[in-house]
């Protein structure tokens, strides 16, 4: 059974609750969000997430599916343009055995680029102990606590890069 991490009140619903002040949106739509994630590793990393509170893959309506990847491609697509990585990672955890840390579904989209601070990525996930919990005790994401501080943005840099990848996003077809 997948176990799930723990996180109450879920931080992606505070967001979209307006309840969390580095909260950037890019892109909405009726089903998915592209959102700034606030750990930047990578500078224009961000998430897409679903409008509902689900964890995993596995609770995604075909709808959601869609509207996931469908936002996730248009969001990479501004990446590239933005910041000209060289290479774009896409991932998404499911489980505190897989890597997640927030019961909320999202889908990772980061755009990497040469001597980035990456801590949190999958070549950690190498490491199953290193990936999850042990059972019984509480899910410690951490590992790397200062690694974690540094790569965290402030809220006028995360509206900055959530601007800058709005301005790269291609109009949608209406
Ligand atoms: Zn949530």
């Amino acid at each position: 059974m997948i176990q799930l991490p723990v996180k109450d009140p879920c931080d992606l619903c505070e967001g979209m609750a307006g309840r969390e002040e580095r909260w950037a949106i890019i892109e909405e739509g009726e089903h998915a969000l592209t959102v700034i994630n606030p750990w930047q590793f990578e500078v224009g990393q961000c998430c897409v997430i679903t409008r509902r509170h689900v964890a995993t893959l596995l609770d995604l309506s075909q709808p959601e599916c869609v509207a996931i990847m469908v936002a996730a491609q248009r969001v990479a697509a501004a990446l590239v343009k933005a910041y000209n990585p060289l290479g774009i990672l896409t991932f998404q955890n499911n489980g505190v055995y897989s890597g997640q840390e927030t019961p909320h579904f999202h889908f990772h989209v980061v755009p990497r680029q040469e001597g980035s601070d990456w801590g949190i990525g999958p070549p950690q996930l190498a490491t199953f102990e290193g990936a999850g919990r042990r059972k019984g005790t509480s899910h410690d994401p951490s590992g790397d606590a200062q690694r974690r501080a540094r790569v965290q943005a402030s809220a006028r840099q995360l509206a900055e890069t959530a601007d800058r990848i709005r301005a790269n996003l291609q109009r949608s077809p209406s």
